[in-house]
């Protein structure tokens, strides 16, 4: 066996030019979005919400990141990821949104997470757990103001106060979530502010958070005292209708593996779903589905129809997608810069004045998707985030 192969089980030894894809991670960034965010949040405490792996971006080199800034506080989706927080955040507070699962409260107890109670039953195992350890630990309590997915009722919230078992744990934080914070003139996020504001009014002293990422840029500043950005840490925009007030965090090339003339009437990739009209010149570049480049980017029709579809930049030039993307490779329409290409060349996927935001467009999705699907098959390079 050679050398290469024997280390590989350090994937830290495999070049970077043995990989398809390229991606990079700016921590000096992802730093400076998270000040930005806190600065913007009115003297509230800025927390970061770093499920999904800190939206793909990596939690083992995120959160330190994020610790250096000056953030205490982290929310994940899964207990699990929680765990993983706490490996590289030993003090911080960490919240779990998903809530209880019955029997993992010695977990919590053991990493010194808090869970997210998101309904009665949730309070009662919370407060049965506290009690049988002789410990008031904490928990925040989430109150549905319109999502209809997870959280007590506001009726539930506000009755909160007449239960006995609230004494047996720690109410560190009530919390509630917006339904579309990013349509700043949607009148429900009105609606909700005022709904959470009665639910805490209910509770006096505790902590209150209800702001995601847009909800920081709502005109009406629900800040309360914590906030809870995700997307714009990781350079999505949060006001979609204006320019994105933050920078781009995560950058993805792909290499160039073949560049080919393809004659008029022949189609492109699987299913021949795009067709050259006249000859072309197309690159084929080693990222695909495989690697988390969303499939729906594929680009049906032909080379002069103009069709909703994934772009790469091709030495700072737009060049449309050709035909389906496959597993590990995507055809792209490089003509107009033909003079400029060749093999082994890095195309950009995302980065430049293609962001994360405008590739969800592209694939019919949201630029969270995009994040949250980076693959684990990419040399991935972190710059910035020391000391
Ligand atoms: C994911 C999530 C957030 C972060 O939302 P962004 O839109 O990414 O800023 C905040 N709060 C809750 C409850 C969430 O699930």
């Amino acid at each position: 066996m050679n050398k290469l192969l024997r280390r590989t089980s350090d994937p830290s030894r495999i070049p970077d030019n043995a990989a398809g894809g390229l991606l990079h991670i700016d921590l000096d960034v992802l730093a400076s979005n998270w000040r930005n965010l806190r600065d913007h949040a009115g003297g509230a405490e800025a927390a970061a919400v770093v499920k999904a792996n800190a939206y793909g971006t990596g939690i083992e080199q995120a959160v330190p990141a994020l610790l250096r800034a000056g953030c205490r506080t982290f929310f994940v989706a899964h207990l699990d990821e929680a765990i993983c927080t706490r490996a590289v955040a030993a003090d911080a507070a960490i919240y779990v949104l998903n809530g209880l699962l019955t029997g993992t409260g010695p977990t919590y107890a053991d990493f010194d997470l808090r869970p997210v109670l998101g309904s009665s039953e949730e309070i009662d195992e919370w407060a049965a757990f506290s009690r049988s350890e002789g410990r008031r630990f904490k928990a925040a309590v989430h109150v549905d103001t319109g999502m209809n997915r997870l959280g007590l009722t506001v009726p539930e919230g506000l009755a909160l106060r007449d239960r006995t078992d609230l004494q047996d744990f720690d109410l560190a934080l009530l919390m509630s979530h917006f339904v579309s914070a990013e349509e700043g003139g949607n009148p429900l996020n009105g609606q909700q502010i005022e709904a959470f504001q009665a639910v805490r009014q209910s509770l006096p002293g505790i902590p209150a958070s209800l702001a995601n990422s847009s909800g920081i840029y709502l005109a009406q500043k629900p800040h309360f005292d914590l906030v809870r950005p995700g997307y714009a840490l990781y350079g999505g925009n949060p006001t979609p209708d204006r320019d994105n007030p933050m920078s781009p965090v995560v950058g993805l090339e792909g290499r160039i593996v073949q560049l080919r003339w393809i004659e008029p009437d022949q189609t492109v990739g699987y299913n021949g779903r795009w067709t050259a009209l006249e000859q072309r010149r197309v690159a084929t570049i080693s990222v695909g589905y495989a690697d988390g480049y969303p499939r729906s980017a594929s680009a049906r029709g032909n080379s002069s129809e103009t069709v909703l579809a994934g772009m790469a930049l091709v030495n700072g030039r737009r060049c449309p997608f050709a035909g389906n993307i496959s597993m590990d490779l995507i055809a792209v329409d490089v003509t107009e810069a033909a003079d400029q290409v060749q093999r082994g060349d890095t195309v950009t996927l995302i980065g430049g004045d293609l962001t994360v935001d405008e590739v969800g467009r592209r694939a019919g999705t949201i630029g969270y998707e995009v994040l949250t699907s980076l693959g684990s098959r990419y040399a991935r390079t972190y710059r910035g985030g020391e000391g």
